[in-house]
């Protein structure tokens, strides 16, 4: 198939499809076609591979809303590095995708335009935040996304939705054009049906980019070359306090058996410790909400996107534009993470999750003296119900807890699928490895996929 008919089939599937998913929220027909002409008879790396791109992430003329009515009418100026690379090398952008308002939930429930569906039941939520780019992938109308994770907003919804998710190292990839959430734990990861085309995305977007302070200066590895790795000889880590309260009993199952299962491909097991795992959901909340609420001042009605109209004065305006551009979650985090970073409850909030954020990144060190990758759940359950949650933030965080503590150490972690549940959702299973190891990662997973491979398929799926 050439370039430009390939792109034609995936906007129309993108298009019939998204009346019941939900998970596009433009979809860039005229310049996607425009680029497919272009590149047609050029060679490039990625030969005209069709991607989605979450709402946060700036691409160039075309609307970057975060999934916010204050960016509602928002066009991006510049490409994030992300995908001028991807452009560089042959990947077209071929729409954006739904999102919780600023990455900030675990269901898409957030979003100012409504949820995203899940593909294997569409009354199920895909997961959040990244939750549309894995249903576009999920459901078959692109081979891969990208997304963005502050604590693991690719890992879960790759898992809810069956399709292989990486958070990198942070660090790894530029977060230049990424809009900030919580910058000392945001990155962009990214979704492939497989551990394949997510390597082929990884390779051309990861290293060092003058644009942004803090991505690294790190050699980036052939991570194509890394997946044949053989299986045989690498140790595989099990924390096995972590398989306990909370789980449901078919994900416990599931994953337990993928521990089994490398060690029919050759893999040694070791049980590992994490004692500081527990606490990282209150760390996570701690810090993502008092980096969300310094980031989030921008957002005034002067220089992006949305103004409330018939303030009397200036200061009327801020209050009004941000009373009705925010969703109520953003609004709760902003209030939890100006709290925290008050005079009175610095020392006692911020400054100590500071201190448990460091234990938590001495675990994983310890842990990776042992051990090539940790294997976990990458999520408690499988894909809720719509509206399950939504009344109980609480309820909501808790689906994090087998991924926050990955960005709160910055080392890389990957969901691949594991198997399914009774009803037929799928489960994935998480491994996280040491600093820089995605491709150990990659090809941990694609190894584990190509002997097992997950055997089923949505019910809405593109042909
Ligand atoms: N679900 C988590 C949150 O609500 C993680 C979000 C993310 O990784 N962007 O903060």
């Amino acid at each position: 198939m050439t370039i430009v008919s390939n792109i034609e089939k995936v906007l129309d599937n993108a298009e019939k499809l998204n009346p019941r998913l939900n998970s596009f929220l433009s979809i860039e027909r005229a310049s996607a076609l425009l680029r497919a002409a272009e590149i047609a008879n050029t060679e490039t790396e990625l030969n005209g591979l069709a991607i989605a791109v979450k709402d946060n992430i700036c691409t160039k003329g075309m609307r970057t809303s975060c999934g916010s009515h204050i960016l509602h009418n928002y066009e991006a100026h510049y490409d994030a590095t992300a995908i001028s690379r991807l452009d560089a090398a042959g990947a077209i952008v071929v729409g954006k995708t739904n999102m919780d308002e600023f990455a900030m939930g675990s269901s898409n429930e957030t979003s100012a335009f409504g949820p995203a569906k899940n593909p294997w039941d569409l009354d199920r939520v895909p997961g959040g935040s990244s939750g549309g780019s894995a249903v576009a992938v999920a459901s078959g109308v692109v081979r891969a996304s990208l997304g963005s994770e502050t604590g693991g907003s690719v890992r879960q919804p790759a898992s809810l939705c069956g399709i292989v998710g990486l958070k990198p190292t942070y660090g790894r990839i530029s977060r230049y054009g990424l809009v900030a959430f919580a910058s000392s734990l945001d990155n962009i990861g990214i979704f492939g049906r497989n551990s394949t085309d997510v390597a082929d995305v990884l390779g051309v977007i990861a290293g060092r980019d003058p644009l942004d302070s803090t991505s690294a200066d790190v050699p980036v590895p052939d991570y194509k070359f890394a997946l044949d790795g053989d299986v045989d000889g690498k140790t595989i880590g099990v924390p096995r306090e972590l398989f306990g309260e909370g789980l449901d009993e078919d994900v416990r199952e599931k994953v337990l058996a993928s521990v089994e299962n490398f060690r029919s491909l050759g893999a040694r097991t070791v049980d590992v410790e994490l004692p500081y795992a527990k606490y990282g959901i209150a760390v996570y909340y701690i810090i993502a909400t008092a980096e969300a609420s310094s980031n989030l001042a921008r957002f005034d009605g002067v220089r992006y996107g949305f103004r409330a109209e018939d303030a009397p004065g200036l200061k009327e305006m801020y209050f009004k534009t941000r009373e009705e551009g925010f969703g109520a979650e953003v609004k709760r985090r902003i209030m939890l993470g100006t709290y925290v970073l008050s005079s009175g409850y610095y020392d006692a909030y911020y400054s100590k999750a500071q201190k448990v954020r460091a234990l938590v990144k001495r675990d994983y060190q310890r842990a990776f003296e042992k051990c090539d990758a940790i294997l976990t759940p990458t999520s408690p359950s499988v894909a809720f119900k719509i509206g399950e949650r939504s009344d109980d933030p609480l309820a909501m965080y808790l689906s994090d807890i087998y991924t926050v503590s990955a960005n709160l150490a910055g080392v890389p972690a990957i969901s691949v699928p594991c198997g399914l549940s009774r009803e037929g959702l799928p489960i994935g299973m998480q491994l996280i490895g040491d600093f820089w190891s995605e491709d150990v990662l990659l090809n941990l997973g694609h190894q584990y996929e190509s002997a097992f491979p997950l055997g089923a398929q949505p019910i809405v799926f593109a042909g």
